[in-house]
Order: C-alpha cells, then structure tokens, then sequence
C-alpha cells in the first residue's frame, strides 16, 4: 500500500506563509520613508509586496521539486518491493492477491503461472466469481470470508477450485486478511496469498483411497518390517487371524506360524523374500484360538524414493473354504454321488494309467463291463429310493468281490465297470467274471424289509488283446456284455471281433422291430399240448412269429430279448394277449370250445403293464372264459421279483386265469418256495427232455420234479418232447401233459384248427387220426 505523502513539508509551507504577514508586520518603524512622497511610499509598498511574493513563490517551487524528488524516491522503492515481491512469488509459485471491497475488483499478481498465461491482473469480483471459481465452491468461499470478516476467525482461509484457461479445475488455498476497515469498521481491502494445492489435493487423496482400501479390503493385508515384525495391520487381518492390532505390533510375524510346516518352511519363504523382494504361494498359518487356514500369500517388498527396502507387505487371503470347495468339485467331477464309486471321468484317466503301466511291465488289464439284469423292472416296482439302495448294495458287492485295489466305477444307470491289472491271461478275467457272478448268487438287502435277487451280464475286453486305447476297451467290454444279455444274462461274454458284427445286426433288427407292430408283420403259431391222461389235444401255446418286411423271418430266441430290453415288449405282449384271445374266440365259434391257450409273457409285462386290467379287457371284448387262458412265466424272471411278481400273480389268479412257471430246471429255485406262488402248472424245459434219456441225472431230476410237483398239488407239462422214448418215460413217470416236434411243431392257426379237430377225433397221441 502506498505510503501518504509526508506532512512535514507542507506544514512547514503552511507555518512560513502564516509567518510572512507578521514577518511583513515585523519591519522596523525606520525603515519607513517618512513622507518623502506619498507616491515614493506607494512604490516602496509595491516592491515590498513583491519582493514577499518572489520569495514565497521560491519557496512554494522548492517545496513541489522536493515533493516531486520524493515521489519518485517512493516510486523507485515500490517498484523495487514489487519486484522482490515478484521473484518470491515466481519460487513460491503464490499468487499475491488484493481485493478492493468497494471497487469489487481483485487485484493479483502472479495469475498467470497458476492458470495461464492469459489471465488478467485486475478483475472485477462479479466476473471472477461467475467464471474463475468452481460452482460448488462458491458458497463455502464466502462462508469463510464473512467468518473472518465478522471477527470469528482471524485469518480468511479456504480450499477451492480455479478454473485454468485450458478449462480444467485447480486446487488452491488462498490465506489472507482483512488489511482496512473503513470509519465504520466495514472491511475495505483484504490481502492474501494463494497456493497451487492441486498435487498435495491428490497426493492426499491417493494416500486416503489407499487407507481406506487397507482397511475394507477382505483380505487380511500387514505391513512388516524388514526384520517382520508387525507394523500395520488391517482389520480383516483381526478378523481371519482373530489378534487385535495392538496385539500384533511389534511382534514377529511368525507368530502366525503353523505346525502344518516345518519352522525351516517358514525360514526359507521369509529368505526368498528377503532376496528377492517377494513371494507368494500357500501356505499354513495359526490363528490366535490356535486353529489352522490355508491361506495364499502374497508378499511383496516397499521401497523408498531412494529405493531403499523399508517394509514388506502381506496381502493374505483365507482359501481354507475355496480349498474345501474345490475339493468337493474335484470329488463331484470324478466320483459318482449315489455310490461313492470312480465315475466316468476317473475311470477313464485310472484306465489310461493302467495302460501305460501294463505297457511298461507287459502284462495285460482288463475292462469288465457290468449291466445288473432287469434292473430297471426293479427300479420301477420298487420305486427309485430303493432303486438306489440297490444300486448301492450292488456298488459294494462289487467292491468286495474285487478287492479295494481294483476300481470299480459307475458310468451310469445300472452300468458298472471294473479295471483290473496285472493280469497274465484271458482265463484270469473270466475267471474274475465268474466269481462276480456267483457273488450276487445271493440276493441284496435293500432294507430290513426288501431282499432283491439280480444278477448282471458281464461284457470283458483286454488290453493289448483286443484294443490299445481306453475307449476301444470300454467299447469292446460293452459289446460282449451285450452279447452276454443276448446269451440269456447272468453270464459273462469276452469281446471278440464278430461281436461288432453282432452289434451292427442288433441296431438294424431293433430299427425293424420298432416298425414291426404298426406294419403288422408279427402273427401267433399255436403247438398243440397233450394230455397224457385223457389222450387229446387239451390247449395250445401260442408262439410269436415275425415276418420283417426287411430281415425276412426272425425267431424269437432272436427277436424277444432285444423287445423286452427296448421296453418294446409291452406293446407286443399286449398284441400277443389279444391275439390269442381273438383266435380262441374264432376256434370256440367254430366248435372248439374246450381248447386252453397258453400264453407267454414277459417280466417286463408283469412288473410295468397293467396285465391284470389288460387281461380282464381283453377276456370281456373276445368273451373267452379266463380258466382256458394260461400265463407261462420263466422261472428266474419270477423267482428273482418274487416280491413284487406276488402281488400282480394273485391279482392275475383272481381273474380266474391259470398261471405256469416255464423252463423250469434252468433257474435255481426250489420248489417248494415256488409253491408260495400262485402257481398251476410247471413245465419242465426241454434241456432236461432233450437228454432224458441219455443221461441219467436228467432222468432222475424230470422224476423227481414230476413227483414233487405233484406232492405239492402242480399241473406238470414236458415241453420239447421229440422222441417215442422220451414220452414213454414222462408216461411212466406220470407227466400229465406233453409238447414237442413227437406230436406237433407249433402250427399257424388254420393249420392248428384243422389239426386239432382231426386229433380229437383220435383216441391215443400216436395213434393218427383215421
Ligand atoms: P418257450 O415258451 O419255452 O416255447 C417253447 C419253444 O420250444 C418254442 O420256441 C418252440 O417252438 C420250441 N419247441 C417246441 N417243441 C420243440 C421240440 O420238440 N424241440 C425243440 N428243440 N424245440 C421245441 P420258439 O417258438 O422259438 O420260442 C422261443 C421262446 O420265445 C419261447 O420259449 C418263449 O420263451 C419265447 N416266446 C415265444 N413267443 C412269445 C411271446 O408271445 N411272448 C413272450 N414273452 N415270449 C415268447
Ligand atoms: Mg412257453
Ligand atoms: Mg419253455
């Protein structure tokens, strides 16, 4: 601020011409000229005056130059304070500013350094609050200038944002105060400083945000010293390792050390560390309560400007839970839920291990392919809870027969696997097939209630017998066991190549059986039964016929399997009911009232079609009398599901139809336990006829079962009777009825008729008709 000029050379301008008229005054009496003239006097009087005048005026120019010396001197030194102040400015990098509160302008020095260099020195107030000041920061702004102005503060001070020319904002401080007030006391001018903040607003900011992830990161972070000791840790380290900060500082970081490594683990992590400023990887660490986390650890170094080492930071997350669930993703992906057995996946990496083991030591491995028979009949009738338990009894069934050793895996379904190593022969898995086999001789407990018998059909390959890769195995071994279910099940078949052949021909025949039944290519043959007790045709059996428009005659030994493991069997079973049913109802109008069918049926029908009602429909639309109809079940089929086969026997049996247990001598089942059955009739299979009389067992068993039979008040029929010899033996032994080639191939129906019409007339079975 410029100083006023000072007073003393004016006051004393002011005291010499105050001083002049008494000075004028002050002339001595005798300097007066007596009136010499009066014009003299005059004259006298004017010089006088002027002389006063000449020496005012002297005075008054010295007094200007003074003043004028002085100003200049005043100027010279602000121009000099303007400059110091300049240079301090230009290294400060301030601005010095001045606000004329009346003139509403704003004096500043040094603007341009901060936001360009096209900003003005002076600008009004208005304009520089309009467009140099950040809009949210106006209000705050004037908030602190009336605060100091009102007293309350002694020094203006506030943060905020400047507009730049290239329209970004700064971050300054501007410090100041008020430097006059007016008569009133109003503020008049105020005087400040302002500062480039901007660095120091993000360097702060930075160092905030840092802070604040610190301490809401989820991972436990601490900061260590180069000797590890704790310097700083975060408060989701206190929540994983449970120790407070003040617990922790100042102590060493192996306090956090587990006994699942070694004290040298630790050491030797902390050297790398120290060697090379970092390390990560997972480790054990303890908890405060003493109890282990797996953690994964990433340890880093922290230099100084100078790039000195200063501390290591530990960004420490707890995988303890991430493990646990990877492993249990692990045990999902490779191993079968329900039984706890290698699934697909792991049975096919053990089988390539195997592989290249057995390659090594050159021996052989083989691949046992299991499917449990009828598995899903029992699945159905049991209801699927049972279903598993079975598979689950079935699962350690084949645990136990193999050894812990030897995996056993579960594909899927029913389908089993077993890899088994270090075999020296192709005996050797057969033999291992059989023992399979006689472990499920005994049924499985699927509860305290339910005791299931099932057994399964083995399909074997071997490497390097018959493939050198996993997937060839496992197809080959599926292969055989396919020929093994086409072999009867409950058997074991080893893959050879014709199987593929086999294979082949059973996709094509199953593609034509599906259009068999819409195509009508199937019809029933009827093979006359005898009674050796009256000596007539008594009944039928109806047998199924297939003519494919494409494969031309198919058997049923062919054909039937195939059906029933398709499910396709229910609809031609059903077919076959009706069939038989319509032909007894066109023989009955046409006189043959009498004549009983036999009608065979298939386990599938019995455990999954409603026989019972479709029977009884069909007994009403064709108005045949349910005691002429006989059901042939096979013996193991009923043996097996005898449970479950029970209920649907009896409900059969009230209909008033007859029931027969077919091949019967195949099965192991007593016969006394079939007697719990609702059963009429056994047929002895043709297997023992056929030997009858060449071998003695097969004699002494058709006697036995014939008398037992008997004894327990059953029908008894011999089926595949094709010699004289044969029948006179089932005569001797008191057969009641028999069937076979002797007396009659099965017959298409008008063939039956006119056959069975002519025999009646007959009187003995080898005796032909006239
Ligand atoms: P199965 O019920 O034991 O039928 C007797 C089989 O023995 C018939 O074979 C018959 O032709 C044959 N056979 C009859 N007499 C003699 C003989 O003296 N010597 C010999 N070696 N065989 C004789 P087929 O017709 O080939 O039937 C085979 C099997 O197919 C039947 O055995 C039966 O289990 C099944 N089957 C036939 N038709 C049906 C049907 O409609 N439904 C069901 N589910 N199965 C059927
Ligand atoms: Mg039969
Ligand atoms: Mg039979």
């Amino acid at each position: 601020m410029p100083a006023p000029p000072p007073a003393a050379p004016q006051a004393r301008r002011r005291r010499l011409a105050a001083a002049l008229p008494s000075a004028i005054a002050a002339v001595p009496a005798w300097a007066a000229v007596p009136a010499r003239s009066a014009a003299s006097e005059a004259w006298f009087l004017v010089a006088l005056l002027a002389l006063a005048l000449f020496v005012t005026l002297l005075f008054w120019s010295r007094g200007l130059r003074q003043q004028r010396r002085q100003a200049e001197q005043q100027a010279i030194a602000l121009r000099r304070l303007r400059q110091q102040l300049d240079l301090v400015l230009a290294h400060s990098g301030d601005v010095y500013w001045e606000l004329d509160l009346p003139g509403g302008v704003l004096h500043r020095q040094g603007i341009q350094r901060l936001v360009g260099p096209g900003a003005p020195d002076d600008i009004a107030l208005a304009r520089w609050r309009e467009e140099a000041v950040h809009p949210d920061d106006l209000e705050p702004l004037r908030q602190q200038v009336e605060r100091h102005a009102s007293g309350e503060t002694e020094v203006f001070e506030s943060e905020h944002r400047l507009r730049c020319e290239d329209g970004s904002w700064r971050w300054v401080r501007a410090r100041g105060r008020i430097i006059e007030r007016d008569a009133a006391g109003r503020p008049v001018r105020m005087a400040g400083i302002t500062r480039d903040i901007q660095a120091l607003r993000s360097a702060e900011r930075e160092t905030r945000v840092a802070y604040e992830v610190f301490r809401s990161m989820s991972e436990a972070v601490s900061v260590v010293g180069p000797d590890f000791t704790f310097v700083a840790v975060n408060p989701a380290f206190s929540r994983i390792t449970g120790y407070a900060e003040e617990e922790v500082l100042g102590k060493p970081a192996s306090l956090l050390d587990s006994s699942q490594h070694s004290s040298e683990y630790y050491q030797r992590v902390r050297s790398i560390a120290l060697r090379s400023g970092h390390w990560s990887g997972e480790m054990w660490q303890r908890r405060k309560d003493g109890g282990d986390f797996l953690s994964w650890i990433e340890l880093s170094e922290v230099r100084d400007r100078l790039g000195q080492r200063t501390h290591f930071v530990a960004v420490v997350d707890d995988i303890t839970q991430k493990k646990r669930a990877e492993q249990e993703l692990r045990y999902l992906a490779n191993y079968d839920t329900l039984t706890g057995l290698p699934n697909r996946t792991l049975l096919a990496e053990r089988l390539s291990r195997a592989i290249i083991r057995a390659r090594r030591q050159e021996s052989r491995v083989a691949v046992l392919f299991i499917d449990l028979d009828h598995f899903k009949d029992i699945n159905d009738s049991l209801g699927h809870a049972a279903g598993d338990r079975l598979l689950k009894a079935a699962a350690a069934r084949l645990q136990a027969a193999v050894g812990p050793t030897d995996t056993v895996a579960r594909l899927g379904g029913d389908e089993f696997t077993i890899i088994v190593e270090d075999l020296d022969s192709v005996a050797a898995a057969e033999r291992l097939a059989g023992e399979l086999i006689a472990a499920f001789a005994a049924p499985l407990e699927v509860d305290e209630r339910h005791r299931v018998g099932i057994t399964p059909s083995i399909g074997i390959s071997l490497y390097p017998d018959h493939a050198m890769v996993p997937t060839d195995l496992l197809k080959f071994a599926d292969t055989a066991m396919y020929q093994a279910k086409a072999r009867g099940r409950n058997t074991f078949e080893v893959y050879d190549e014709a199987m593929d052949a086999e294979s082949r021909r059973r996709a094509t025949l199953l593609a034509a059986l599906r259009r068999a039944l819409a195509q009508e290519e199937f019809r029933l043959v009827f093979q006359p039964r005898f009674s050796l007790r009256s000596e007539r045709v008594v009944g039928v059996e109806a047998l199924l016929r297939w003519r494919s428009a494409e494969l031309g005659e198919v058997g049923p030994a062919q054909f039937i399997p195939l059906a029933e493991e398709s499910g396709l069997i229910l609809g031609i079973g059903e077919w076959v009911l009706r069939e038989a049913c319509r032909t007894l109802r066109q023989w009955q109008d046409a006189g043959l009232g009498e004549i009983a069918c036999s009608i065979n049926v298939s386990v599938l029908q019995l455990l999954r079609a409603p026989l019972a009602e479709q029977l009884a429909a069909i007994l009403a639309e064709t108005g045949i009398a349910p005691g002429r109809i006989e059901l042939e079940l096979t013996e193991s089929v009923v043996m097996q599901n005898a449970e479950q086969a029970r209920a649907v026997l009896d409900r059969l049996r009230g209909l008033g139809v007859r029931l027969a247990i077919d091949d019967f001598g195949t099965g192991y089942s007593s016969l006394v336990y079939l007697k719990r059955l609702p059963i009429d009739t056994l047929k002895i299979d043709k297997e023992f006829i056929g030997d009858l009389t060449d071998d003695p067992d097969d004699k002494a068993i058709t006697a036995t079962v014939i008398t037992m039979a008997h004894s327990l008040g059953l029908h008894v029929v011999a089926e595949g009777v094709e010699t004289e010899a044969q029948l006179a033996y089932l005569r001797g032994q008191g057969c009641d009825e028999v069937q076979g080639y002797l007396l009659s191939p099965p017959l298409e129906a008008a063939h039956a008729f006119g056959f069975i019409r002519e025999r009646q007339a007959a009187r003995r079975l080898d005796q032909p008709a006239a």
